[in-house]
């Protein structure tokens, strides 16, 4: 093994020469270096603020449902290591790809019935825009290439998702001349206990309509848009979606990537609506945080359609397809996720952010308090200062990581109650100072 580097060398050759997201080269803020992670800890190198353990808001972007270091997640993956870490898909299969892809058909709403695994959300995403396409060239229509979207989306950074990502005030509007262009519905009436509203409703069905013979398909996240702006809206828009795709020969595709594995109360959010996708994409908690991983699942008629035509394969093979150190944890993620009361868990948690974080409904600054399943989400109105919102996070000994007007959290399932409060105190004092 090297020396180890001390914090301050790292920082140094991270300034020098590594990409953070969304950041500027060299960066402009320094990242707090982390030494390893435990439970809902994450425990820094050196202090910050005052604070060597850092109770992590944010599942490391949805993902760490379980929190870090966990004894079943790490002897699955020791367990796999020590069989093997990777195998090529093409003409070779395994063990844990094979109970994956049964276990997700198994709990995702029927009938979806086969899946693609692929290396990361963006990924899964260009693949079920690959398949819908596909589908309807393969049926003899091959006009059918756009998707219809509404604003406010977020569907990842590659560029078929970043198409359908919101095109205003998103993080995409640079390419907007070099994106293929998609259909924009207005974003959805904001709430997901609000009455549906008929006008919004009719809107979606006569935009489906008007764009359905060049329609390929429909894609959303069901029931929350991440991070298109943290909005919740009512189940009732999906089942419109379901009847116009439906009745306009329009397939629909709903981006799970977030929503999925339990965080918004229900197992996917598309049980909010009882509907059920053509294609559904999942991600990020698939594997417990532990490795990259996301899968596109899709129907019969899909796969059969793709399979029938002139060219009858799937044009799409990545290299780590199906990685089993991945598939192993993620198998194991998924157990244990389901071997436990995860919806009293969410509930729980749910509980104590409506309680930690109606304080800040009263703070000047603050234009919206939401809550559903284990989200909690504090919009201001105005742009926060990343700075000083992390800054007084950390001092609350939490980690949060702010974007554009939003203050938000979504903790592992296992965070105890004392600790989604200290959380909840850390997104008020952020939304204070930020
Ligand atoms: C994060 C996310 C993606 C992209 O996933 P990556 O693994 O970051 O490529 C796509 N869609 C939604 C809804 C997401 O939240």
């Amino acid at each position: 093994m090297p020396d180890p580097l001390s914090p301050a060398e790292l920082r140094a050759l991270d300034r020098a020469h590594v990409w953070h997201p969304y950041g500027p080269m060299p960066g402009r803020q320094e990242p707090l270096v982390v030494e390893s992670a435990s439970g809902v800890r994450l425990r820094l190198a050196e202090p910050a603020h005052g604070r060597r353990e850092l109770v992590d808001g944010m599942s490391s972007w949805w993902s760490a449902v379980h929190g870090y270091n966990h004894p079943v997640l790490n002897e699955a993956a020791r367990g796999q290591l020590d069989r093997m870490s990777h195998v090529m898909f093409g003409g070779l299969t395994h063990e844990p790809a094979v109970r994956l892809a049964t276990r997700l058909v198994e709990i995702t709403p029927e009938p979806l019935r086969h899946v693609f695994l692929a290396d990361s959300g963006s990924v899964s995403v260009e693949v079920a825009v690959k398949m819908c396409l596909q589908y309807w060239r393969s049926a003899g229509r091959p006009a059918k290439q756009r998707l219809l979207t509404w604003r406010g989306g977020y569907h990842g950074d590659t560029w078929q998702p970043m198409s359908v990502c919101d095109p205003e005030g998103g993080m995409h509007e640079l390419w907007s001349g070099s994106l293929p262009r998609q259909v924009f519905a207005d974003a959805p009436p904001d709430g997901f206990d609000a009455e549906p509203d008929d006008a919004y409703a009719r809107h979606l069905r006569e935009l489906v309509a008007a764009h359905a013979d060049e329609l390929a398909a429909v894609i959303v996240e069901p029931v929350v848009q991440g991070a298109g702006g943290m909005r919740f809206h009512s189940p009732a828009y999906l089942r419109v979606l379901r009847e116009a795709c439906d009745a306009n020969d329009v397939l629909l595709v709903f981006d799970e990537i977030a929503t999925g594995f339990g965080r918004t109360g229900q197992l996917f959010a598309a049980g909010h609506a009882g509907v059920s996708p053509d294609v559904m994409c999942v991600g990020k908690a698939l594997t417990g945080g532990y490795l990259t991983l996301a899968a596109t699942l899709c129907t019969s008629r899909v796969a059969e359609g793709i399979s029938s035509g002139d060219v009858p394969v799937l044009a799409h093979g990545p290299t780590f397809m199906g990685n089993p150190l991945a598939a192993a944890v993620a198998c194991a993620s998924v157990d244990l996720l389901l071997g436990q009361d995860w919806e009293l868990e969410v509930k729980r948690i749910g509980t104590g952010l409506r309680e930690g974080l109606a304080k800040a409904a009263g703070l000047p600054g603050v234009r919206d308090v939401r809550v559903l399943g284990a989200i909690g989400v504090v919009q201001l109105d105005h742009d926060v200062d990343m700075e000083a919102a992390t800054r007084a996070a950390v001092r609350e000994g939490v980690w949060l990581r702010p974007f554009r007007d939003l203050v938000y959290t979504m903790p592992p399932y296992v965070t105890g109650d004392d600790d989604v409060a200290r959380i909840c105190r850390a997104v008020c004092a952020a939304a204070k100072e930020g």
